[in-house]
């Protein structure tokens, strides 16, 4: 069974680039040039660790394909175990609710997914109504 887990707000705290995204206009290249610095988040970092004993983990998350090789070290560097990952194609502007319910199909059905871990409550929700079962992190 696969474990579907969000990365921003879940393994890594992207609290230290949002003020790129809270100025007009929107600085989209520094908020995701920055994700490299992202401290890791333990809690999530233990929580993947342990559904990682008995699951194949797979990471959604709404970066942009761009920020790819960026994340794959980040991860790397703080020793995440994931089989697959899976970023948001880079004209893609939809919200991660949207996305996410999208994207998830392709990964697998609710049989084939044990749980989804998001810290978002539209994205927990909306994958809860497509039937998969939740986790929402706080
Ligand atoms: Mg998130």
């Amino acid at each position: 069974m696969i474990a579907v887990v969000d990365i921003d707000g879940v393994l890594a705290d992207a609290t230290h680039r949002e003020h790129f995204v809270q100025q007009r206009p929107r600085d989209w290249d520094g908020f995701f040039g920055a994700v490299g610095a992202d401290p890791v988040i333990q809690r999530g970092r233990d929580l993947v660790s342990e559904l990682a004993v008995v699951h194949e983990i797979v990471l959604l998350s709404g970066r942009p394909e761009r920020t790819r090789s960026d994340t794959e070290e980040w991860l790397r560097e703080h020793r995440i175990p994931y089989a697959q990952l899976v970023l948001r194609p880079d004209r893609d502007r939809r919200p991660a609710a949207t996305l996410k319910g999208d994207l998830i199909r392709r990964v697998g059905g609710p049989d084939a997914i044990a749980v989804v871990v998001d810290d978002d409550p539209a994205v927990v929700s909306r994958l809860a109504a497509a039937g998969y079962d939740t986790y929402r992190f706080v």
